[in-house]
């Protein structure tokens, strides 16, 4: 079987949920006696590649796609498209990915499957994927190839991937018959206070157990402490005490760093659709039968506004 995975680059570094998705391609590759070859409009990123276990790494280089332009994008896939013949095609399930891979499906007449959260490697492949808000998860299983596949944030490890070495091959693309109609404004940029949770290892998160905005800074200052970033439940965010874009969920952001906190919050499933690829759960809640005590590694039953203080004094001391 022949995996081509896309790997997106941030600012010249590999996007997170992209390598994570190249453990998915490995795992098949492992089961299914298969080739992984990668893919990348960067040649930094290009060459960080070839210490994983890949095939061969394939590098554009043009100005055209120095920049996100979804056009130019699906021209440069399907060149590659066509000379490797994948069987499958993967990608993280990142903003770029929901914006140009529903069209490069489209013109190439290849169905996607999107935002999955896993595989099942059996003598079919099915593929997991969420459905109405995260209530119901199900199995989806082809009749032919090929497929395009993404997988949401955290869905797998990227510290699990197999490294090995690798070449690349970079070369040039004709994009003469391009007709660009699509021309992105600049890339948002975030303001300096904002961050992107996605790429957090650590996050304490707060929720409604809080009480009160005034209580607010000592979860700042845990999160300082610890040298990670806050977020939130929705509750905190709709009564105006954090930014939207601390929000975790299925309204939110998709995280999974190496810790996560969660304080006083119940483990809604809108909230725990984001965040349950995180490796380690810390859950504080007053209630022993929250349940987010389901997911949790370490679970402590108690008044976050009595442990909160407590944590800040150990780790100053
Ligand atoms: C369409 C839709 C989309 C949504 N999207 C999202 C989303 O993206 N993200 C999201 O988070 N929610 C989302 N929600 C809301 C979600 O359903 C829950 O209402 C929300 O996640 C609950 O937040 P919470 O856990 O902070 O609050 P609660 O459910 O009220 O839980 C508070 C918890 O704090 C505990 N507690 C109280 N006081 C203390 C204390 N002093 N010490 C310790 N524990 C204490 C309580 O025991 C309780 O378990 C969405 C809802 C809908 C309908």
């Amino acid at each position: 079987m022949k995996i081509l995975i896309y790997i997106e680059d941030n600012d010249n570094k590999i996007n997170s949920n992209s390598l994570e998705s190249l453990k998915a391609a490995q795992d098949i590759k492992t089961n299914k006696n298969g080739e992984v070859y990668a893919v990348t409009f960067n040649d930094s990123v290009a060459n960080e590649l070839t210490k994983y276990d890949l095939d061969r790494v394939y590098s554009f280089k043009d100005s055209n796609l120095d920049d996100y332009s979804p056009l130019f994008f699906i021209k440069a896939m399907e060149k590659m498209i066509k000379e490797i013949k994948p069987d499958m095609i993967i990608f993280g399930h990142t903003y770029q990915t929901r914006d140009w891979v529903p069209r490069l499906s489209a013109r190439l007449d290849i169905p996607f499957i999107s935002d999955c959260t896993g595989i099942k490697i059996e003598d079919d492949l099915k593929f997991i994927r969420q459905l109405y808000q995260g209530k119901v998860t199900a199995d989806f299983t082809v009749s032919s190839f090929p497929l395009i596949l993404s997988f949401q944030s955290g869905s797998f490890r990227a510290d699990q991937i197999s490294n090995g070495s690798s070449e690349v091959d970079s070369s040039n693309i004709d994009f003469n018959d391009v007709v660009n109609t699509i021309h992105p404004d600049e890339k948002f940029q975030e303001s300096e206070s904002e961050v992107d949770l996605t790429q957090a290892d650590v996050i304490v998160s707060v929720g409604r157990g809080i009480g009160k905005e005034d209580n607010l800074p000592m979860v700042n200052e845990l999160a300082e402490k610890l040298g990670g970033n806050v977020a939130s439940s929705r509750p905190i965010v709709d009564s105006g005490w954090l930014e939207p874009y601390h929000q975790i969920g299925s309204s939110g952001q998709t995280v999974s760093p190496k810790l996560y906190i969660a304080l006083g919050m119940s483990g809604a499933i809108q909230h725990v659709v984001g965040m349950k690829g995180s490796q380690n759960i810390v859950v504080i809640n007053k209630d022993s039968n929250a349940p987010f005590f389901e997911l949790a590694d370490y679970a402590v039953v108690g008044d976050i506004l009595e442990i909160i203080p407590k944590m800040i004094e150990v780790l100053d001391s």
